[in-house]
């Protein structure tokens, strides 16, 4: 290996990705008529290949699900309903809270975790996903807003990865100042190893365990692992779409997310939107902990700080957060039952229950339609992989 290519090695390792911003993209926003009022007629440029990789996606999930309805072992179906929320945790836990937010702090055991379970997920590497993060929380709501939830709940939900970067996106993503990520050891490795590390843990990894776990064929475990990666992708958006689109705004009426109970169930906990977006360094993003509502998310961080791995959970004084709803909420809109005043010691455990069947939804629906409609098939099945 030449001394030159060693240096372009390392450099890799070394130095933060680059967005590559065209002329045409500067042009555009240095146009103070662009700015001002053409940004309301931007046309939306779709990129084909996108397109094609979401449909093909979407199409390999169905037939995943399909073909595992029929001839998969009930094993599988717990194994992919445990590993995509243990994907969602990871971003939920690592990217979210910790990485975008800093809201609290971990060992490097934690976040070498953290990473493994974020790259289950497979959303982009962390350094993209907290860039695209940051600035959605800066320019909520604005052309700057990678999933700006004004062009629509389809745009906000899944859109956005099937249309070309709106140039401020791009150009106020390149501004911000990553530098602390960068500091981040874990983040660099899976940056420079990511490729691999997907292979691994997002393919390969799920797709084993089933095989050799329970013998199931490669055939179900590589398009159920499909399924289950378009499943926990649906679930994420929904945060993006529904939690900013409906629901009610408790805590700032003037902020475009809402607290949005289905978001909340199906997310693990991040539909707490309109307090998440008003103290996004709460490391619960909510007000309330995971005692009382259904907070997966914060119950795994506080598992990580009995173990000692975690450290300086930020949160905030309900002095401030009482002071910002008289400022600027609307204490008439929440459902008597939020209010801590009219909580039941019931309450925790309804929500749990809530929280439980939505989130689980792939689990029960599924092994409920099979027996349903499959039962012959995959009793012989069955019947097959004992002989
Ligand atoms: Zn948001
Ligand atoms: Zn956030």
């Amino acid at each position: 290996m030449t001394v030159e290519s060693r240096r372009l090695r390392k450099s890799k390792i070394v130095s933060p990705p680059k967005t590559i911003i065209n002329d045409e993209d500067q042009a555009l926003v240095k146009d103070e008529n662009f700015i001002t009022t053409k940004h309301e007629e931007y046309k939306s440029q779709i990129v084909w290949r996108n397109v094609f990789t979401m449909s093909l996606l979407h199409i390999l999930g169905t037939y995943g699900w399909i073909a595992a309805l029929q001839y998969g072992k009930w094993q599988s179906f717990f194994w992919l309903y445990f590993i995509g929320h243990i994907g969602g945790l990871g971003v939920q836990c690592g990217a979210h809270r910790l990485w975008t937010h800093r809201a609290y702090k971990a060992h490097w055991t934690f976040r070498v975790l953290l990473m493994i379970m974020h790259t289950i997920a497979l959303q982009d590497d962390l350094y993209h996903w907290v860039r695209d993060h940051r600035i959605h929380h800066k320019y909520s709501e604005t052309d700057a807003d990678p999933h700006n939830s004004r062009r629509g709940f389809f745009f906000a939900h899944v859109g956005w990865l099937m249309v070309r970067k709106h140039p401020l996106v791009k150009v106020k993503g390149a501004q911000q100042d990553l530098s602390d990520l960068w500091n981040d050891p874990v983040v660099r490795f899976q940056r420079r190893f990511y490729i691999p590390l997907v292979l691994l843990f997002w393919g390969c990894m799920p797709v084993l365990v089933m095989v050799y776990g329970w013998n199931e064929s490669w055939w179900i475990a590589i398009f159920g692992n499909f399924f289950r990666y378009v499943v926990s992708l649906h679930q994420a958006w929904f945060v993006n779409s529904s939690a900013h689109l409906s629901g009610h705004q408790f805590y700032d009426r003037s902020l475009q997310p809402r607290e949005n109970y289905f978001v909340t169930y199906l997310a693990m906990g991040e539909g707490y939107h309109n307090y998440h977006h008003a103290f996004p360094w709460d490391y619960s993003a909510s007000e309330h902990g995971w005692k009382d509502c259904f907070n997966l998310g914060t119950a795994f961080i506080d598992a990580g700080g009995a173990l000692g791995l975690v450290w300086d959970r930020k949160v905030v004084d309900r002095k401030i957060i009482e002071s910002r709803i008289e400022r600027t909420g609307d204490r008439s809109i929440i459902p008597s039952s939020m209010s801590p005043k009219n909580r039941k010691p019931l309450n925790p455990i309804l929500e749990y229950v809530y929280g439980i069947l939505v989130t689980s939804w792939m689990l029960w629906g599924s092994l409920l339609l099979r027996a349903i409609f499959y039962k012959g098939d995959y009793n012989s099945s069955i019947v097959v992989a004992q002989m």
